[in-house]
């Protein structure tokens, strides 16, 4: 048994099976965690799709209140979530309220974000309308490093469109979201918002069942490949946010000490497991040391360690298997030749703490400047010329983010034009609003979240089409 309950048709449900959830600070248990069989989920998208039939026909003013009621509940609960946040996650404790405020700020935005319908034609023979119609249930498959507020996100443009959902945690970050399904229970009708947990198996069945009709998934790009395959049987529409291996391209007339601690954050924010996360640092040639020192002396002051603790600025990285792959990259690096800056050296420990690392001098065709690290790892890379730097950050299956630092705002906004991403910033990185569509090109996915234009992505075009009487018997 255990405090966390899957959320079907409004009610907490126990599981059979449980599994366990590890606080990757310290590797000790945090809790167990349900884990859906194919019952629970039949059971889940009956009645889905049951609360659709009057959900899909209700006003939005009734939906935003639901939503309204949620906000309170997240708001009077933000500390305890983010206390469970860090548990589950390994975020330092600030970055977890943070992350609980940020749902907030997304619910706040959207209860004003609407998609509206649109007269075509409308004369006396002709009236033509096009409507946005919900799509019934969406499965929303969500990853570990920000497992509250992507649930959020997804959550927020199913239901305000519409549709009903069903969320599926990580196996590794699961507590916040069931902890969103208890007060989903309160704050909706049942059945609108359902909580399941459990493993990779259990996504794959939502994937293909024909009582679901769309899959909104945040995770890995081969993941998401899988999904697109499994999900074809029914036609289900998809939004897929995938992986990314953002470059920042930094010219030579940038201050060094002005943009070092942006630069660092917006490589290393919870620890490096963001997915537009800066991943390979592009810096030109005549700051090319000094930018390596400065990072690696801001290095020096972060403090890594448990996120509960006083002082910590970034914990763990998430899992073993992420830790793992951080530490055959780092091997990679030693092998391929590249220059440990800093860190590279993992030393045994309780917890999956990897040192924050600084590589230069690798080739782009080395495994950590060409896959995608997701950790405290960052290739930082040399170049001369603008035009071949651009041509280096194009040259691979991801286009999430990218980047351009320099104090010549026009030069950076045409260089920004030139990145083949989603998002292409200047002076900052992934700066992700909810009033602005994110989404990635190429292989980083398919369609944005947020904004109408996310509203959307949960919706059919219907047209309505009414002509006069008059106008028939003319024709
Ligand atoms: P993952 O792909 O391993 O897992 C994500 C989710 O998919 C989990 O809930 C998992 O249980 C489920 N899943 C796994 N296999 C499945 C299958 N065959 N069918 C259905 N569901 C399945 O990703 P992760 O390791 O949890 O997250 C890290 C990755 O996510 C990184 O690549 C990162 O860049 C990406 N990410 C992207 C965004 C974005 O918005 N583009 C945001 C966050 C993370």
């Amino acid at each position: 048994m255990s405090d966390f309950q899957l959320t079907i048709n409004g009610k907490g449900v126990d599981a059979e099976r449980y599994f366990e959830v590890i606080n990757p600070a310290t590797e000790t248990l945090v809790a167990q965690a349900p884990d859906a069989g194919r019952t629970q989920l039949e059971a889940t998208v009956a009645a889905a799709n049951a609360a659709f039939v009057s959900w899909g026909q209700s006003a939005r003013s009734e939906r935003n209140s639901h939503v309204q009621q949620l906000m309170g509940l997240l708001q009077k609960n933000l500390e305890s979530l983010a206390q469970l946040l860090t548990q589950e996650q390994g975020k330092p404790l600030q970055d977890a309220r943070d992350e609980v405020g940020a749902c907030l700020m997304w619910c706040e935005a959207f209860v004003h974000t609407r998609l509206t319908n649109k007269i075509l034609q409308d004369t006396p023979e002709n009236r033509i309308e096009l409507q946005h119609r919900p799509l019934g249930v969406v499965a929303a498959i969500v990853p570990w490093n920000a497992p509250l507020m992507v649930a959020v996100w997804k959550l927020l443009q199913a239901v305000l469109s519409g549709n009903t959902i069903i969320i599926k945690p990580s196996p590794y970050t699961p507590l916040t979201a069931l902890k969103l399904g208890e007060f989903c229970r309160q704050a909706f009708p049942p059945g609108v918002v359902n909580v399941l947990s459990g493993g990779n198996e259990l996504g794959q069945w939502m994937t293909s069942h024909e009582g679901i009709h769309k899959v909104s998934f945040t995770g890995s790009t081969n993941t998401g490949k899988q999904i697109m395959a499994s999900a074809s049987g029914n036609l289900k529409r998809l939004t897929l946010e995938l992986g990314g291996n953002d470059a920042a391209i930094v010219l030579n007339d940038v201050d060094v000490a002005a943009v070092t601690e942006k630069l660092f954050w917006s490589a290393f924010y919870n620890a490096g497991q963001i997915c537009a996360a800066l991943k390979r640092l592009y810096v030109h040639e005549d700051i090319y040391e000094a930018l390596c020192q400065a990072l690696v002396s801001y290095a020096g002051y972060i403090k890594q360690g448990n996120g509960l603790e006083e002082g910590v600025a970034m914990g763990p990285v998430q899992n073993r298997m992420q830790f793992e792959k951080l530490c055959e990259l780092s091997r990679s690096v030693q092998e391929e030749g590249g220059r440990f800056l800093c860190g590279g050296v993992v030393t045994a420990q309780q917890g999956y703490f990897f040192p924050i690392t600084l590589v230069a001098d690798l080739a782009d065709d080395s495994r950590l400047v060409s896959e995608e690290q997701f950790g405290p790892i960052l290739p930082i890379l040399k170049f001369s010329d603008v035009d071949e730097v651009i041509e280096r950050a194009n040259n691979t299956p991801y286009g999430l983010g990218g980047s351009i630092w320099t104090n010549n705002l026009e030069l950076g906004a045409e260089l920004a034009n030139r990145l083949e991403s989603g998002s292409a910033w200047v002076n900052q990185h992934a700066a992700v609003r909810p009033d602005v569509p994110f989404g990635g090109a190429k292989q980083s996915g398919i369609g944005v979240e947020n904004t109408e234009l996310g509203l959307a992505e949960f919706t059919r075009v219907q047209v309505i089409n009414v002509a006069s009487p008059a106008a028939v018997s003319a024709n």
